[in-house]
């Protein structure tokens, strides 16, 4: 049994005047179909696997609103609206107690969270997309940028509309990139800081143009620049953690609080990433995707300094302690040959 809502082509009074309202409207995890000019194709957007990450799904709603035609068929798959709606709204990546909805797509599917993941799945199956758009935002000031397992011409084309950066990753986490769907392109969009009208505009303006284009590759765009290889970064357990201008006494790690203006930049060897308790433990690991740590390559420690031992490229900064200390400080990329 499907536990999704489906709805067609949906009149003003149900898509309402906020993306709230629709929200309320639609009542729980749902799929609304559009048809398009040319009905022989298909694309999807998914909005909302994470509650807090409303760009995707305030895009939806202003699209919905203005009751475009959009060149081929498309549906929007609108996932954790239970997260979203619960207040302050737009607050919880999934409500307390319940799995991360973008962890679930992988088996053993179980729990609520399990059978919407199963019942997207099933959908993406029936309606042989040519695209797969899945739309977030992250915590920390990002430029744009997509998340695919793959770099070939159709999935950098889907990342264009977007933005100008791509990260191949061979991830392993049950998230929906990394379903392969007939082979179509995926592609997972990171707009930008959640709550930015900035990052909201991303989306709207990469939503409408693609919508709206015959192909999924825009016409004239410049290619995108690949990332390959993450290496994430974090804080060794049992270490704690502060975000601060100047070293925190007694603290294992202090992370400059401006380090986030090196995202996606090239930094040179004997740059400063934070400071730390002189003679105190190592402060961080650094894993490879095949989960070798080799922060020591990357950095070292001197009287009392954590700096880069070599150039890299950190992205995904964050500069929230809390998730910093319950995720991950950054990962360090390479540019792709
Ligand atoms: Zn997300």
């Amino acid at each position: 049994m499907s536990r999704l809502v489906v709805w067609h082509d949906p009149p003003p009074e149900r898509v309402g005047s906020s993306a709230v309202e629709l929200l309320r409207n639609l009542g729980g995890p749902g799929a609304i179909f559009v048809r398009g000019e040319d009905s022989s194709r298909t694309r999807v957007l998914v909005t909302l696997l994470h509650g807090n990450e409303p760009s995707g799904v305030r895009a939806m709603h202003a699209w919905l609103r203005r009751g475009r035609v959009p060149r081929v068929d498309c549906v929007w798959i609108v996932g954790a609206v239970d997260a979203a709606l619960e207040p302050p709204g737009f607050a919880f990546r999934h409500l307390p107690g319940r799995p991360d909805l973008n962890r679930c797509f992988r088996p053993p599917y179980e729990g609520v969270d399990g059978a919407i993941a199963r019942a997207i799945l099933e959908l993406l199956d029936r309606t042989s997309p040519e695209a797969i758009l899945d739309l977030h935002n992250n915590t920390g000031h990002n430029p744009p940028y997509g998340i695919a397992t793959r770099a070939d011409g159709t999935t950098r084309g889907l990342c264009a509309w977007f933005g100008e950066r791509l990260v191949k990753s061979d991830l392993d986490l049950g998230a929906l990139v990394e379903v392969s769907v007939r082979g179509a392109p995926s592609v997972t969009i990171e707009c930008g800081l959640a709550g930015d009208f900035e990052a909201d505009r991303v989306a709207l303006r990469g939503v409408e143009a693609l919508l709206a284009s015959d192909s999924i590759v825009p016409e004239g765009a410049r290619d995108v620049a690949v990332y390959d290889h993450p290496v994430r970064v974090s804080v060794r357990s049992g270490i704690d953690l502060a975000i601060a201008a100047v070293p925190r006494s007694g603290v294992g790690l202090t992370l400059a609080w401006n380090v986030d203006r090196h995202n996606w930049t090239e930094v040179g060897p004997g740059t400063t990433i934070g400071w730390v308790n002189t003679g105190g433990a190592w402060p961080v690991e650094a894993l490879t995707p095949d989960g070798a740590d080799i922060s020591r390559d990357l950095f070292e420690t001197d009287d009392g300094v954590l700096r880069t031992r070599r150039s890299l490229i950190p992205i995904m900064i964050t500069t929230d302690a809390a998730i910093a200390a319950s995720d991950c400080l950054f990962y360090v990329v390479r540019r792709s040959q």
